[in-house]
């Protein structure tokens, strides 16, 4: 069986390349294409008029509420457009609570009294659309008699084209609400998020003389992934419902001759990136980096930062992007974060940085010590964030998938903590060290008390790939978001965390001005205490090192190793309180949330143990067995010869051993997955204490039975040939 899908794959890439051998080149221009698709800025001004232009302009950048002409206005544009090229439905589509995106398709004709049809789509059906909700996870915020949900025109992500063989469809990005208006997905709490920490970060800006009204979180997301045959993917039922292989013994190659990062693209590989690519492009998505990664068959794909809002909805296209192409080319993308045992894992680093609505990086050293002073104020709130809100964040990228990663040597372990680099470590222990700010120049430099506060060089410190928190340059790293998972949970909690450490700075600066205190002086004073409390989250070292747990353990950080352990962070009094104070999420849109993500790990572990019993029962034990019997009858017709095989009744022997433990735990899985009962909380603990080590068991005995077992009888395609034929 393994052998089919052997052969089936070959045959796949065979008729690829010669389909494609030939150097044929790109039919378009990407610079003709990009946003074609999508209804951006340019086509907004050539589509309305001037006095609708600005409306909407005025929402976008500054937030202003919407009128309905406006929505009239845009709407009528809309149509037209979507029209023009081809579209016969609109839908709103949303990312409620279950981690992808939804999406319900609605007609824009009806009918005349004469038995024709017109279209219509006025600036209600845009402003507000109504799925039938009830089936969507709520975590309790809606019972089913009050299932209505709404979904909200977000007019900061522009609306796209979804091109699908015969059809053309408006999309429209939307927040989803209960008709309480609480938020019943991702996309309400990051918006709300990103009002919070941009009010927050404008006081602060105020008082370093900035005109900003309005500040940006931004956001760049990397994503890894896996291609793989298409042929091995059908052929393995693990990776079609599970998302990960549960069975596979390592191959003799993994990764361990680093041949493969930053290695040559397969030919196939990279005409089906370049085809998400330039499908992206038509959608506005500005992708812009692709690269093999280090495990075999992994791959990146980057884009140029955008406004987080907008990040986030381009992540989740993304994602759904690489899985939409990658059948046309025979291959399979695989998003979880742990689809290969024994090879990396893959994340998703997200780049996070605040900009004013000028442009100008907060998190960019600057030119001037007075730009270099900001900076390190912003620089400080985020040690600070870090510090305050680990629990929160450390909960905000957990999951069952992220479980087999952070922690396992490849990812940054479940400890949260920041990269600096030495040289602002040095700069952070010399404010420290100095105590109250000087304010005195030197050589025409200005001091913060520190001796002299260096011009900081625009790449800042050197790279570490083992921090979950990274600085690098002009931006922080948070590199435990995992790689199937949205991103908008994650920004929406550093956000937060963010706006608090910001609301905290400001409030102790302006006390300061209003005592009439320099700003110098004051800052001075802010940074060496930020620092003396928070400092203990800095770690520039190997992250991956064991001495790195005892120390953060002396450090007093928290180390939240999985999932069970790391969720109920997010509803302490404090981490309820901060996302209620900035009205992000009240009390109970955060309980839901918690119980949704508690419900998954569940959902998620049930599903993996009964696939294993699956793959189990009707895959593995029949070919042992049938194997069993091979040795058996072999044995058996060399006593009938008259000669004694020793080693063949060893094998025997041997192999009957580990079906029959095989047989064990798989019986014994079956009995673990039997229990209900207790809160999703307590079943959460079942289920990390019972059945994931009854399923890691199992694994282990099912992995030794599999490099026993001939090629020919072997059901599953193995690693050896998953990650290596490509
Ligand atoms: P790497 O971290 O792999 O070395 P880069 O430095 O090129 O790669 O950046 C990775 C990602 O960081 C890219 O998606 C890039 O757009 C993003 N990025 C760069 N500047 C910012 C910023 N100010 N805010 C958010 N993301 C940013
Ligand atoms: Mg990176």
């Amino acid at each position: 069986m393994g052998s089919a899908a052997l052969a089936e794959a070959a045959k796949s890439i065979r008729d690829w390349s010669l389909a494609n051998g030939a150097h044929t080149s790109p039919a378009v221009k990407a610079t003709d294409v990009f946003g074609s698709l999508c209804f951006n800025d340019k086509l907004q001004q050539e589509r309305l008029s001037k006095t609708a232009y600005r409306a909407l302009r005025a929402t976008i950048t500054r937030g202003e509420p919407l009128d309905i002409a406006t929505a009239d206005a845009v709407a009528a544009a809309l149509k037209d457009w979507a029209l023009d090229h081809g579209a016969t439905h609109y839908t709103h589509w949303f990312q409620p609570m279950t981690g992808i995106t939804a999406e319900k398709h609605d007609s824009f004709l009806s009918p005349t009294s004469e038995g024709t049809a017109i279209a219509e789509f006025r600036g209600k059906e845009l402003i507000k659309g109504e799925p039938d909700a009830s089936s969507f996870p709520s975590g309790g915020m809606r019972s089913t008699f009050e299932a209505r949900g709404y979904t909200a025109w977000d007019p900061t992500s522009p609306p796209w084209l979804l091109l699908n063989g015969n059809s053309a469809t408006l999309v429209i990005p939307t927040a989803f609400v209960s008709w309480t208006g609480e938020a019943l997905d991702k996309k309400t709490p990051l918006l709300r998020s990103m009002e919070a920490v941009s009010r927050e970060a404008v006081r602060v800006l105020k008082l370093f003389g900035s005109t900003a009204e309005r500040v940006f979180a931004t956001c760049g997301p990397e994503q890894e992934y896996f291609l793989i045959d298409s042929n091995f993917y059908f052929a393995r039922p693990d990776l079609i419902n599970a998302g990960r292989t549960l069975f596979g013994a390592k191959p003799p190659k993994g990764q361990e001759m680093e041949d493969q990062y930053f290695g040559h693209i397969p030919a196939r590989v990279l005409a089906c990136m370049a085809e998400a690519e330039l499908e992206l492009f038509k959608l506005g998505v500005p992708v812009k980096t692709r690269h093999n990664e280090v495990a075999p068959s992994q791959y990146e794909i980057a884009p140029v930062f955008e406004n987080a809002n907008l990040a986030v909805d381009h992540q989740m296209m993304t994602m759904e992007m690489l899985k939409k192409i990658a059948p046309k080319y025979g291959l399979a993308a695989l998003l979880h974060e742990k689809p290969f045992a024994g090879v990396n894992g893959s994340g998703k680093h997200n780049n996070w940085s605040l900009s004013d609505e000028f442009g100008n990086n907060l998190l960019g050293p600057g030119d001037t010590p007075h730009d270099n002073m900001q900076f390190l104020v912003f620089c400080a709130a985020v040690l600070r964030a870090v510090d305050r809100w680990q629990g929160l964040l450390r909960a905000s990228i957990a999951s069952a998938g992220n479980d087999h990663r952070l922690g396992a040597n490849e990812a940054p372990p479940a400890i949260l903590s920041v990269f600096l680099g030495e040289m602002l470590t040095d700069i952070f222990d010399q404010i420290e060290k100095s105590g109250g700010a000087k304010s005195t120049k030197q050589g025409g430099t200005q001091d913060l008390g520190v001796s002299v506060l260096p011009k900081l060089p625009r790449d800042a410190g050197d790279r570490n790939r083992t921090s979950p928190f990274a600085f690098t340059g002009n931006k922080f790293e948070f590199r435990a978001v995992s790689a199937g998972q949205s991103i908008a949970f994650p920004n929406m909690v550093l956000n937060a965390a963010m706006a608090d450490s910001l609301d905290s700075i400001a409030t102790e600066l302006e006390a300061a001005k209003a005592k009439g205190e320099e700003l110098n002086k004051a800052v001075g004073k802010l940074l060496t205490k930020i620092i003396k409390e928070h400092k203990r989250i800095i770690f520039n070292g190997n992250n991956y090192a064991p001495e790195w747990e005892k120390e953060a353990g002396k450090r007093k950080l928290l180390n939240l190793k999985n999932t069970v352990d790391a969720l109920p962070e997010l509803v302490t009094k404090e981490s309820i309180k901060l996302l209620d104070r900035f009205k992000i999420l009240n009390e109970r849109e955060t309980h839901a949330r918690y119980e949704i993500f508690l419900e998954n790990y569940n959902k998620t572990i049930n599903i993996e143990g009964q696939l294993m019993a699956l793959m189990a029962n009707r895959y593995i034990l029949p070919a042992a067995l049938e194997y069993q019997k091979q040795i058996g009858q072999s044995v058996a017709a060399v006593k009938a010869g008259g000669a004694n095989s020793v080693q063949g009744k060893k094998l025997l022997g041997t192999y009957t051993k580990l079906v029959d433990r095989f047989k064990a735990q798989t019986d014994s899985l079956v009995a673990a997955l039997d229990h209900s009962g207790g809160s999703a909380e307590k079943h959460a603990k079942y289920m990390r204490d019972k059945v994931v080590p009854a399923m890691a068991k199992l694994r282990e005995v099912g992995d030794e039975i599999e490099v026993l077992t001939p090629h020919e009888i072997w059901p599953l395609p193995t690693y050896r040939e998953m990650l290596f034929v490509k």
